[in-house]
């Protein structure tokens, strides 16, 4: 069963630490990224309803920590995450609490 992350960006509070997290423990370099933030909006979707999400991407670069992971620890992105609203897991188990969180989840498979 393949593992992946899970992000409950409706709390994604744009702060950039798995950005940080990631570089760090990756030794990734100046202008490059293992998961980068993206930013959707401000746009207005009705009358008086603005729509502002951040939403972090893991790009090419990430591993999903496979060292980290195999030593029983979770990948650094999801450990520093300051709003918990990342998540580590089997695809399937990711589903099913996508399935509960209800609203603005995604799960990637990098
Ligand atoms: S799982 Fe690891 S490699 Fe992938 S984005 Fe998170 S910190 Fe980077
Ligand atoms: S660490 Fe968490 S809250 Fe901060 S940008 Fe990344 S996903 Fe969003």
């Amino acid at each position: 069963m393949a593992n992946g992350l899970l992000i409950n960006y409706d709390y994604c509070t744009g702060c950039h630490s798995c950005e940080v997290a990631c570089k760090k423990s990756h030794d990734i370099p100046l202008g490059k990224w293992g998961i980068k933030l993206t930013q959707i909006g401000p746009f207005e979707v009705e009358q008086g309803k603005w729509e502002w999400d951040y939403v972090p991407v893991p790009t090419d670069l990430c591993d999903l920590c496979e060292e980290r992971v195999a030593e029983g620890r979770d990948p650094s992105c999801v450990h520093h995450c300051l709003a918990f609203c990342m998540e580590y897991g089997p695809l399937e188990d990711l589903a099913k609490r996508a399935a509960e969180l209800g609203k603005k989840t995604t799960i990637f498979v990098p």
